[in-house]
């Protein structure tokens, strides 16, 4: 088990060949756990109202942007899009609002889904475990849950108001949706928002402590950056590529059967450059808007955030295919879900 004083001290090696060495090992076992295979999805954004306020994000509650829910036409259309350009994965977004998205809106999102995609998974508001086996039932596989920092007076400082702001109810929420029955997990910090080698270090506590109760569940990791602050934001600090690159080969050489994702809030040459190392799956083709795809127009669109890597999904095949990867669209073929 690693302490949080060698991560530290991993962390601050700024020798290239200690990065060097890191990156070299890590690329080996995930080619050795993973192969070439890279998943592919494609996430929707099904609303942008919500009820929490996070310093960090442009959808918090005090933000004057334009409110939009999709109604099940409308997000057909997005699917029908998504599912056009071959991906076979949907991860389906929303702000976390109990009062505009519901359970029951979400289940009929997830029935409508079905249709269309193999792999359904959420990122919305932290639930109980009756309401997740609900939308197990209605086919939902996997839910993304991340705790953005572990630094409980950090959190404090960002999720000034709504159910966000509950720390250890969404610390507790992957446990739920595993008691559930939710075959994929993600967790993930914001890097940035508090200590890294804190933050990594209790993101590995955190995943171990799942698994020794939970093994049979898929899991990923996920390390978004903070890097642009326009708002009342504060980045404690930016993770330069370097640091980031030995977080991904870390990750892998502690958790090497663990999947990680990589979004599109990367630039193109650094993304290109981590599926050497350690990613297994990837966004593309992203929008980060809600009705982004097909019903408003760019300049109508408020994103979540900005995308890096703007590349469609056909150029993302092309790249993975002439670096000798094998894109996987298609890692699960759903059966009806049952408890
Ligand atoms: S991060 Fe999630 S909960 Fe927080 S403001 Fe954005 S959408 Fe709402």
């Amino acid at each position: 088990m690693i302490t949080l004083h060698q991560i530290k001290n991993i962390l601050n090696d700024i020798r290239p060949e200690s990065v060097e060495e890191l990156a070299q090992q890590a690329a080996q076992l995930t080619r050795q756990q993973f192969g070439r295979a890279i998943s592919l999805y494609g996430p929707l954004y099904l609303s942008n109202f919500c009820s929490s306020h996070c310093t960090y994000c442009g959808f918090h509650s005090q933000n004057k942007i334009q409110r939009i829910k999709l109604n099940p036409e409308q997000y057909r259309k997005e699917m029908q899009f998504i599912h056009a350009q071959g991906i076979r994965n949907i991860l389906m977004l929303t702000g976390e609002s109990y009062k505009h998205t519901p359970v029951t809106y979400l289940k009929e999102a997830a029935l409508i889904a079905s249709e269309y995609f193999q792999g359904i998974a959420l990122e919305v508001h932290p639930m109980e475990t009756t309401e997740y086996k609900e939308l197990f039932t209605a086919g939902v596989d996997g839910i993304a849950v991340y705790q953005e920092t572990y630094d409980r007076s950090r959190y404090a400082q960002v999720h000034l108001s709504g159910y966000k702001k509950d720390y250890d109810f969404r610390y507790a929420t992957p446990r739920r949706a595993a008691e559930a029955g939710m075959r994929q997990i993600s967790l993930g910090i914001l890097l940035g928002l508090s200590d890294v080698a804190t933050d990594v270090f209790a993101l590995y506590e955190h995943l171990r402590d799942l698994e020794k109760s939970f093994p049979g569940v898929e899991y990923s990791v996920s390390f978004p950056r903070l890097r642009t602050v326009k708002t009342e934001s504060l980045a404690v600090c930016d993770v330069d590529d370097v640091q980031f690159v030995k977080i991904i080969a870390l990750t892998r050489l502690l958790f090497p059967r663990v999947g990680i994702n990589l979004s599109t809030r990367e630039e193109p040459q650094l993304r290109d450059h981590l599926l050497e190392i350690g990613i297994t799956r990837m966004s593309a083709g992203s929008n980060t808007s809600v009705g982004g795809y097909t019903l408003l127009e760019e300049k109508e669109q408020d994103p979540q955030f900005d995308i890096k890597d703007e590349r469609s999904v056909d150029e993302i095949i092309k790249l993975l295919k002439s670096k000798n990867f094998d894109p996987v669209f298609t890692d699960w073929r759903h059966i009806e879900n049952s408890l």
